[in-house]
């Protein structure tokens, strides 16, 4: 498959190719951007099913950690790596120590932390051959409590542009998905006011918060179409497409889940519907900030906490600007961002 000129290659520094024929491994590390800083992102474990699907996840991954970064004002710059392979069958120690040590060649260009298929054993194993790891044992730990913080920062601000709220007492919300972020989230609603309406594949998930948060529970495939305020996509990506976005009938959508936007036309096709998007990658960059106090040294929770609170005035400046240019949320999102990154001096 070309590289190079691949519709998501996207003016990538650096692409690399580790092969490890002891151990089996066979990854890809991108690097997008380091114009802010080392790049920072997950090591994902996945059986793709095609080395060209691996490298376009790559390619993706990366390209949107440098625009998440950017936008929570982190000194970081954009990198992602995949691990071809079935995490439940196929790891070993051995295999991640492998990993690891392509990771130190980079000499910390790229820093790997946690990601789908992959846990604090596995960092911890990458961590015998190398320094360039965050989200360690002992460290920041599960960034998905901080990473619902700030989700709940990004809905307040949403209720503040659409609605004029200052609290979210009396709102409805509807959560859909009740993992380790939105449970915590369902909590702060709740405790804040807010009346519940969930959904979840996990039905042991539902009762816990029917019966802590009063919540009320909806089937999975219909929950974006609840009568609420404000619809939080906790689970799936791809939730915002075709399908669903005429059925919505909340005036706020700001939930946790990537990539929420099936394509990016859909960022448009909810600013025609006069639904507010509280585009993913800044309302869910509290996990990235907590790993960010991490790897920059001694960690300070109180410290972290007090920068995820700033995703409030990110979240306004993206929506005045897009209200000010008529813009989707969505592009006015990565024109900020494109701006912190200096995006302009890659195109010149
Ligand atoms: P998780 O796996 O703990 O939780 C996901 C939940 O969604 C599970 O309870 C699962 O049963 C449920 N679910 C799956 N399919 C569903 C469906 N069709 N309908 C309803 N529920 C469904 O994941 P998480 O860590 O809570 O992350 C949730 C989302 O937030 C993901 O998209 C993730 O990429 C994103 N995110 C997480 C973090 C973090 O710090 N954990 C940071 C940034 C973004």
């Amino acid at each position: 498959m070309p590289i190079f000129t691949a519709p998501d290659f996207d003016n990538h520094e650096q692409v690399v190719f580790c092969n490890d024929a002891e151990t089996g491994l066979k990854a890809i590390i991108a690097i997008h951007d380091t114009t802010r800083g080392p790049s920072l992102g997950g090591c994902r474990m996945w059986p793709y099913a095609s080395e060209a699907a691996a490298v376009t996840d790559a390619l993706r991954l990366s390209r949107g950690m440098t625009y998440k970064s950017a936008l929570a004002g982190l000194p970081l710059g954009g990198g992602k790596s995949v691990i071809i392979g079935d995490a439940k069958t196929q790891k070993s120690p051995a295999l991640f120590r492998a990993f690891g040590r392509f990771v130190d060649s980079l000499g910390g260009r790229y820093i790997a932390a946690e990601d789908v298929g992959t846990g604090v054993a596995d960092i911890e194993a990458m961590r015998q051959v190398t320094r360039h790891v965050a989200g360690t044992a002992g460290g920041s730990g599960d960034p998905s409590p901080v990473t619902a913080y700030g989700v709940f920062q990004g809905i307040r601000a949403a209720a503040k542009a659409k609605l004029g709220r200052d609290d979210l007492a009396g709102l409805r919300v509807a959560v859909q998905g009740l993992g380790h972020v939105g449970l915590d989230l369902a909590r702060q609603l709740y405790e804040a006011g807010a009346a519940l309406i969930v959904a979840d594949i996990d039905l042991d998930r539902i009762a816990r918060a029917t019966t802590a948060y009063r919540a009320e529970a909806m089937p999975a495939d219909r929950i974006h179409a609840a009568d609420v305020d404000i619809f939080a996509p906790c689970a799936l990506g791809a939730i915002l497409n075709d399908a669903t976005i005429p059925e919505i009938k909340a005036g706020i959508i700001a939930g946790a889940a990537n990539n929420q936007l099936a394509e990016e036309r859909h960022g448009a096709a909810l600013m025609k519907r006069g639904i507010l998007y509280a585009p993913d990658y800044a309302i869910n960059a509290g996990g990235i900030i907590n790993i960010h106090h991490e790897s920059a040294g001694k960690y300070d929770r109180a410290a972290a906490l007090r920068q995820v609170e700033g995703i409030y005035d990110t979240l306004l400046e993206i929506f005045a600007r897009a209200a000010a240019e008529g813009i989707p949320t969505s592009d006015a999102a990565d024109r900020v961002a494109e701006t912190r990154f200096g995006k302009h001096r890659q195109a010149a």
